[in-house]
């Protein structure tokens, strides 16, 4: 039996790997589901998969959670410093799938446990690159991506030879305004901009693929999780997600991982890993397909590109600063407060206005985190009155 806690079990990745674990209740025992507030949606699952512990972020929830698994046998709690505790509670594995920088400590706790982290929240590896990979390392955990583009690079390098690799490919979809010009972005709304074409995720991750942003923070999490420069690491804009990503080899090969753009696929590769699982997901049809079209990004019309590029290349602080903008620019954006231009003018400033030296620990990273909210929560006041 695989020992199994998922964090952000409310969420789009957290609800896609459920589904994978209640699939198979003799190969998976669920300890721990956490989630921010939606003590509905956290306790049936709780329920289905009779988990030990369940946790919601936000305290103010935990009466609710606590009704409505009254009787049940499973525990439960609430705060945020909760849901470390049942990050640390010794899964064998851990889905890390809360969204944004919330997500960085209770990340942390699982990989000084040893164990598996199936890592899906990318936002607390571009912010604490060095500081979670060295955390891996020294607590012997394997960090696996789930980003779909990470995880078909993971599953097309060849570990046996890295220096063999020319460059890494990550794949774009484009998002939903991939041809959109740049006149008609100013007006695009939050519903807009959380429709995406291909992929059905959060709200948070669909605003960054519509500004690109989330190939960028994509970027800074391929640097972090394989042996690369970032000048060998390229974005190509690929309209269909069918292809996930590539790794393009010295002698000229290029290895490519194909499949349906479903994250059940990359979450039960992590889960199965090293060896592999049954899904219920669509397999591809490629006569149905019948092509695939490449483009180069646009970065005039995607400037967030461009910013997370130069972020990438300067490493330190940067990336975290970037993030942190973002974070606050795109919160406002769907509260209704920012245009869709000014998300990425937003990043832009704070980073202009703030370069303080590189992290070395987690709370010089959350102070960072912290800092960069302040100055970007105020240009977002500058933009809104
Ligand atoms: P989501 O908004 O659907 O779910 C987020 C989860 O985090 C929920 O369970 C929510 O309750 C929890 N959460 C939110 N704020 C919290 C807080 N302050 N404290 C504790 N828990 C909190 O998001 P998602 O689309 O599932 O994405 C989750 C992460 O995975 C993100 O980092 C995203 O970039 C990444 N990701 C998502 C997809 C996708 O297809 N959805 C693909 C690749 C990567
Ligand atoms: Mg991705």
């Amino acid at each position: 039996m695989k020992r199994v806690t998922i964090l952000g079990a409310t969420g789009s990745v957290g609800s896609s790997t459920l589904d994978l674990v209640e699939r198979d209740p003799e190969r998976f025992e669920v300890l721990a589901l956490t989630a921010n507030g939606d003590a509905q949606k956290l306790a049936a699952a709780a329920i289905r998969t009779n988990a030990r512990l369940a946790v919601v972020a936000d305290e103010s929830r935990l009466p609710e959670l606590r009704e409505r698994l009254a009787g049940t046998g499973i525990a439960c709690a609430g705060g945020a410093d909760a849901v470390c505790e049942a990050a640390r509670m010794g899964a064998d594995w851990t889905m890390a799938a809360i969204v944004g920088i919330a997500g960085l400590k209770p990340v942390m706790a699982a990989l000084e446990c040893g164990g598996t982290v199936a890592l899906a929240n990318k936002e607390s590896l571009v912010s604490a690159g060095t500081v979670m990979t060295a955390a891996a390392r020294a607590h012997g955990t394997a960090l696996l991506p789930v980003d779909s583009e990470h995880n078909a690079v993971f599953q097309c390098l060849d570990r046996t030879a890295p220096r063999s690799v020319r460059r890494i490919i990550l794949t774009a979809s484009g998002g939903p305004f991939r041809e959109t010009p740049i006149e008609a972005m100013r007006a695009i709304t939050p519903a807009q901009a959380v429709a995406h074409p291909n992929w059905s995720m959060g709200a948070k991750i669909s605003v960054d693929s519509a500004t690109m942003m989330n190939k960028g923070l994509e970027l800074i999490e391929a640097l972090h999780l394989f042996p690369v420069r970032p000048d060998q690491l390229d974005v190509l804009v690929h309209r269909q997600s069918v292809i996930h990503s590539m790794v393009e080899y010295v002698d000229g090969s290029v290895l490519a991982q194909l499949g349906s753009p479903d994250m059940r696929i990359p979450v039960a590769h992590t889960l199965a890993w090293p060896e592999r699982m049954e899904t219920p997901c669509e397999r591809l049809d490629l006569v149905a397909i019948g092509r695939l079209d490449f483009a180069a990004p646009d970065l005039e019309r995607f400037p967030a590109l461009g910013l997370a590029r130069a972020a990438l290349e300067a490493g330190g602080a940067r990336p975290a600063i970037l993030n942190a903008a973002n974070e606050v620019a795109v919160a406002a954006f769907l509260s209704g407060g920012l245009n869709f231009l000014e998300i990425a003018a937003i990043v832009a400033d704070t980073l202009a206005r703030y370069d303080p030296a590189a992290p070395e620990s987690l709370d010089a990273v959350l102070a960072i985190d912290a800092e960069a909210r302040r100055i970007a929560g105020e240009r977002v006041k500058d933009c809104v009155s």
